[in-house]
């Protein structure tokens, strides 16, 4: 792919998202292409005609301002981008910005589909409380491969782990479930040992690849239909209800918390992972 070089006013812009108080983005684009991102929107901002996916700017920005400014503020690394694409490999535009970030006091959040991010470890571990993410939303590889270009589940979770056992806490970020399809609990029993949360997100589709998705379901798991049909054209909550209830059983069955929009409890590092439900993302409000 080609990647074109562009400066950013600043690296760093307040957000919205309810775990955080800047998103930073390191590129524009994303060339994982997941069928359901929901950072797509961002290709009318970017003065690209090709399809999400398949264009990617790499940015440049001034060195984030001294004096302490963010001392303590809560940065997500990774909310339109995933900051460790291939590109990355050779653009280090995300190595560049958390060189910067060493020693600013920043509270850093990483969330990721790549491996990549073992590079990182040197300055991760130089970085108090930091955090990675890694997004999966299926163990079946079939399924991954369908939905997006990123690493394989099994790099994934073979990466949280590494970075786990050297001393980092991670999030598994189950995203987006897909109803009928994803496996949550089978999901957290692969890396309940690996993580310290374990986020879940519903699929949302209100974007330009809802009839993409509608129509992948419709030709791979036919039998899916009516449930699609009851939940993203009838407006149904059952099944999200329904799925609440039984994850709510099995956490307590496997002694794990089951809590809703609430990440802020800092558990021991070795205690068992939390489960957080942002289910509805879009009516959470900031924290
Ligand atoms: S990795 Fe994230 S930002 Fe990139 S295409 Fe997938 S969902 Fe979108």
């Amino acid at each position: 792919m080609d990647v074109r070089e562009i400066e950013a006013k600043s690296i760093l812009s307040k957000s919205n998202l309810p775990v955080c108080d800047y998103s930073a983005n390191p590129y524009v684009g994303c060339s994982h292409a997941c069928r359901y991102c929901y950072a797509s929107f961002m290709k009318r901002f970017s003065g690209h005609d090709e399809p999400w996916g398949q264009f990617v700017d790499a940015k440049t920005w001034k060195p984030l301002a001294s004096g302490g400014k963010y001392r303590g503020k809560q940065v997500f690394l990774g909310s339109v981008c995933d900051p460790y694409m291939l590109e990355e490999a050779v653009w280090k535009r995300t190595r560049a910005l958390l060189e910067q970030l060493v020693g600013s006091g920043v509270e850093v959040s990483v969330q990721t589909k790549s491996d990549l991010v073992l590079r990182d470890l040197d300055l991760l571990q130089q970085l108090p409380g930091v955090r990675v993410g890694f997004s999966m939303n299926t163990l079946d590889e079939g399924f991954r491969a369908d939905m997006d270009k990123a690493a394989s589940i099994e790099r994934r979770l073979a990466a949280m782990a590494e970075l786990h056992d050297a001393g980092i806490r991670t999030t598994c970020f189950i995203s987006p479930i897909f109803p009928g399809i994803t496996d949550v609990t089978a999901i957290i029993e692969a890396a309940r040992a690996s993580c310290n949360l374990v986020w879940l997100e519903n699929l949302n589709l209100r974007g330009g690849f809802k009839a993409d998705i509608l129509g992948y379901i419709a030709e791979r798991h036919p039998d899916l239909v009516p449930l699609y049909d009851a939940i993203y054209r009838k407006g149904d909550r059952s099944y999200w209800q329904a799925l609440d209830g039984e994850i709510r059983v099995w956490a307590a069955r496997e002694g794990l918390d089951y809590v809703r929009n609430d990440d802020t409890v800092r558990r021991p590092f070795d205690a068992p992972p939390v489960i957080v439900n942002y289910f509805y993302h879009e009516e959470v409000r900031k924290r």
